[in-house]
């Protein structure tokens, strides 16, 4: 099974904290799926055959498109004649209230990542009149200071009324992402921002530290002494307490910043951390065979010119093994299904030795558990998840 994602590269305005390929214009927003268009047909060979079972748009901001114009571009991919052959499979969110199209025989899970602001009555109208079966918005915070101080384009209680209205309409399988650690949050106001979510009945949650990415808005702010810097000491208390919260509320953390309800976890999201081949369409959009990774050029002009001209612009590398068991240990051990030594032997003796060696010190240390050979994050290692995964890479 792959997966295909789907980059889409505009936004209202740009939060302060992003470093994600995307523009503000949207000037390009036309051309943009028509080089899309091109890069599919383009693409129909990488994936050599096998069939997707999940489709993803990210971005960016992909709710800033009209529904049905995103659904031509599932129609495409799906086409049986086209690249791509689907898993038959039924959804996974049989709404009785769904209307519209007839989902029997459609992949498993095609998700569209929303903004708050984009969820109108209307807009869910036309949603309906698509194959999404599952909705990832862009919460990142219910207090609206918190949402100024990230330059959000929305506010509380557009968030709020968005996963209603999603719900109304018959859509359960929602998933929200919120940011730990603002410098204008406190804990208190923390434990409201999860209270509200569990109160939303959201069946997914996805939640991260706020990161300084350099050349950001927000690194400008805090180097400019405009804004207190991040705190360290908040965010490990601030994902403490989502690791107690999550679990009480009976979300299972799968992975280190994904929660879910018990069967309710992301398959796109998951096949990427089990090394599922993908496809990246789009500016900036990464892939994978099995054998090599691939990226777009972040450059949305370069993109689009590339396909008139009949080229898809990418780089590629080739992985070695030691790029791929570094892979798989810094992906497997963040999540509940752990990192296997039987995975770790495939990569070789001298591998499987380097890694045994050490992982037992982080065993003594209380940072790493083992059960019938697959090794686990303890819940405090997954404060130290990075600095774990890079004490047992290869160099
Ligand atoms: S909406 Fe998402 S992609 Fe767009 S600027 Fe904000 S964080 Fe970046």
């Amino acid at each position: 099974m792959t997966g295909i994602y789907i980059h889409i590269p505009f936004c209202r305005r740009k939060c302060h904290y992003c470093n994600f390929f995307s523009l503000a214009s949207r000037k390009l927003k036309d051309p943009f799926l028509k080089a899309l268009k091109t890069e599919i047909a383009f693409t129909r060979d990488y994936l050599a055959g096998q069939p997707v079972n999940t489709i993803y748009f990210g971005g960016g901001t992909p709710s800033l498109y009209d529904p049905l114009v995103l659904q031509e571009i599932i129609d495409i991919v799906t086409q049986p004649r086209n690249i791509f052959p689907a898993e038959i499979t039924s959804p996974p969110d049989p709404s009785p209230k769904r209307e519209g199209r007839n989902f029997s025989g459609v992949i498993k899970e095609i998700t569209l990542e929303l903004n708050p602001d984009d969820i109108t009555p209307t807009y869910v109208g036309r949603l309906k009149q698509t194959s999404f079966n599952r909705f990832s918005i862009g919460i990142q915070s219910f207090s609206e200071e918190d949402l100024v101080y990230l330059n959000r384009s929305h506010s509380a209680a557009q968030a709020i009324n968005g996963i209603r209205l999603l719900q109304e309409a018959g859509y359960n399988n929602l998933s929200i992402d919120l940011i730990y650690g603002i410098p204008t949050s406190t804990t208190n106001r923390w434990q409201k921002n999860l209270e509200l979510a569990f109160s939303l009945n959201v069946p997914h949650i996805s939640a991260y530290a706020l990161t300084v990415e350099p050349r950001t808005p927000l690194a400008w702010m805090i180097d400019r002494q405009k804004s207190a810097p991040v705190s360290d000491e908040t965010q490990v208390e601030q994902f403490k307490i989502l690791m107690e919260q999550t679990k009480i509320n009976g979300y299972q953390q799968y992975e280190i910043s994904n929660f879910c309800k018990p069967d309710r976890h992301a398959i796109h999201n998951t096949s990427y951390w089990k090394g599922v081949p993908y496809l990246g369409l789009g500016p900036s959009a990464h892939s994978y065979n099995g054998t090599s990774r691939r990226w777009n050029i972040a450059n949305l002009t370069k993109y689009i010119d590339g396909t008139e001209k009949g080229e898809c612009i990418y780089e590629e590398e080739t992985l070695t093994t030691a790029q791929k068991y570094n892979e798989y240990v810094m992906t497997s051990l963040r999540t509940m299904w752990g990192c296997d030594e039987k995975m770790i032997y495939d990569f070789g003796n001298t591998i499987y030795d380097f890694f045994i060696e050490n992982t037992l010190p982080l065993i003594g240390k209380g940072l790493v558990t083992e059960d019938s050979g697959v090794y686990f994050l303890t819940d405090h290692g997954k404060l130290f998840a990075d600095r774990i995964a890079s004490e047992l890479f290869l160099t």
